[in-house]
């Protein structure tokens, strides 16, 4: 997946027109920066890759998930249903804007099971966000159409799985509001960086005012744009601009490689009867960020992922007993350890996270195993490492 990769002399040349210009700011300072605005760029180049109509930049996918949300209205007391199997940047983001996040269960796609989705909607759901685990998606059209009959805002999270396809559409283009993160391990990455994109021209607004202390955004001179509303500081910088630039012009390249190693792990790996390949919904492509795949039971998995390691097969994890991406760890949100007071409304939002069992999503996150899959290798080595997988799997079944 990391596109730092294959950093080159095209990052250095984005990063030197910076530099050299002195500008290290996005707006403003228009007589300085010899013509370079390397975050406008890259938000023209990204509407053209993802498809879509307007694009915000913003200074992390986390970021983007707030802003996105708070662009399409959400706030206190509203519940975004979200799945189990995600990052915690997911319901960092929701708390943040005093909403609450409604875990549900996710199936053998590896993200939201539509099913889940429809029963945990009550009068108070504003939006499902869907989140796109490991470069593949959720069965999109069953959960718009959810959103439809509801009236509520559908919200993609493709920080992982940039440039998958649905139906032909870039993932992240499918519903309203959709979110990327271009951190320093992500598929194209600006270090630290994320982007909100949108064809509806109101969230947009909503978006670049509110990433901008709700600048409006209007004229050429900062001191006279009024606030329309209140907004915060979530911008990007024109430095990780440049890296962004550069690398979003490599995306068909890495996307390329990623399918190609994609290919070779399933056709190796899926000659072994016991093991299923990860669902993908139909009309879907994924980015090839990872390859993944069930196997029979935890217990075989937890044999293989150790043996895995012991025989150099880094890269490659399951997410049962994971802190960063899975419900079962997640302590700290259970028992709502938080610096700063939380409301009442949001406690007693969450205390369903003491109570329910989420045993469908352990059931395939248990004997899931998620492999990353590097730019940098080589085609012998990713042949080489299948082959080796294989054997050690055959070995423990
Ligand atoms: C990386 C990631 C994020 C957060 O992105 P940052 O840029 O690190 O804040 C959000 N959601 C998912 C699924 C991610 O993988």
């Amino acid at each position: 997946m990391p596109g730092f990769e294959l950093f080159g002399d095209l990052e250095r040349k984005e990063v030197n027109d910076v530099l050299d210009s002195g500008v290290l700011m996005r707006y403003g300072f228009d007589g300085m920066r010899n013509g370079h605005w390397k975050a406008n760029e890259l938000e023209a180049e990204l509407a053209k890759t993802f498809n879509s109509k307007h694009v915000q930049l913003v200074s992390s996918g986390t970021a983007a998930v707030s802003v996105a949300l708070a662009s399409a209205g959400v706030g206190a007391g509203d519940e975004v249903i979200i799945p189990t199997f995600t990052f915690v940047a997911s319901f960092e983001a929701i708390m943040m804007l005093g909403a609450i996040p409604v875990l549900v269960d996710i199936d053998d796609t590896l993200t939201l099971d539509p099913k889940a989705v429809e029963a945990a909607i009550t009068s108070k759901t504003k939006a499902v966000m869907v989140v796109h685990m490991c470069g593949s998606m959720a069965n999109l059209n069953a959960l718009q159409e959810i959103c439809d009959v509801n009236n509520l805002v559908l919200v993609e999270d493709a920080c992982q799985a940039i440039g998958a396809t649905y139906e032909g559409k870039p993932l992240g283009s499918v519903g309203d509001l959709g979110c990327f993160s271009f951190d320093f391990v992500k598929t194209i990455t600006c270090g630290e960086g994320g982007a909100v994109i949108t064809n509806n021209r109101d969230y947009y607004l909503n978006a670049d005012h509110y990433s901008d202390h709700g600048h409006d955004h209007i004229g050429n001179d900062r001191g006279a744009e009024t606030h329309p509303f209140l907004g915060y500081n979530f911008r990007i910088s024109e430095l990780h601009a440049a890296v962004g630039l550069a690398q979003v012009r490599r995306l068909p390249e890495f996307l390329d490689i990623q399918r190609k190693y994609l290919k070779i792990f399933q056709e190796t790996l899926s000659q072994i009867s016991e093991i299923t390949l990860r669902t993908v919904p139909e009309g879907g492509e994924e980015s090839g960020a990872f390859f993944n795949f069930f196997l029979p039971d935890l217990e075989t998995t937890r044999e293989v992922i150790k043996a895995f390691k012991e025989n150099g097969i880094d890269a490659c994890w399951n997410y049962y007993d994971n802190n960063w991406h899975y419900i079962r760890k997640w302590d700290h949100l259970k028992d709502l350890k938080s610096l700063f007071p939380i409301s009442e409304e949001v406690k007693v939002g969450l205390s369903y996270l003491k109570t329910t069992s989420f045993e469908q999503s352990d059931y395939y996150i248990g004997r899931n195993i998620s492999c990353l899959i590097k730019l940098s290798w080589t085609e012998e080595e990713v042949k080489s490492r299948a082959q080796k997988m294989a054997e050690i799997i055959k070995s423990l079944l």
